[in-house]
């Protein structure tokens, strides 16, 4: 238990609980009871830039940056989702906000004009038998059929 003296001439000390409620009862020390630690509040700064590392003529793409204020801690995120995660640090959890987001989408919709990078996924489905004959005796005639679509053509291409 901690406990002062009555005059609180010197700083809290721990005295053994049987022993503090003795010195109590006498009235020869009060009570201390500490004070609980302020919960800390996370103060993230948010800035979209581009990384300023290099390798030779790689220029990597922009990533989501943050720092907090209270805890000192920083970050960085990439990917395509990287503006839909909330940032962690060591006082708890911020999510990211929207202006932010939306500059990150921006820099990386640009990144990826500018470098040409195909973001969307390509979707493989099992195509039907009779379909992809169909396309391959057009293909063995010398014709290209008007109705194909995207899986159609990687079938036609051999791809
Ligand atoms: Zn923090």
């Amino acid at each position: 238990m901690k406990v002062q003296d009555l005059e609180r001439k010197h700083p809290p000390f721990d005295v053994a609980s049987g022993l503090a409620e003795i010195m109590l009862k006498r009235g020869e020390v009060v009570q201390v009871i500490p004070e609980a630690k302020p919960k800390r509040v996370p103060d993230v700064h948010f800035y979209t830039c581009r990384e300023d590392t290099r390798t030779v003529d790689f220029e990597k793409p922009p990533a989501l940056t943050w720092r907090c204020n209270t805890c000192s801690q920083a970050g960085l995120q990439k990917g395509p989702n990287a503006h839909k995660l909330p940032v962690h640090c060591q006082c708890g959890t911020t999510p990211i906000p929207e202006k932010i987001g939306a500059d990150y989408q921006a820099a990386l919709a640009a990144y990826n004009r500018r470098f040409k990078r195909n973001t969307k996924p390509v979707v493989v489905a099992p195509m039907d038998p009779a379909r992809v004959r169909a396309i391959l005796e057009a293909k063995m005639r010398g014709l290209t059929p008007a109705w194909m679509t995207e899986a159609d053509r990687a079938v036609f291409e051999g791809k």
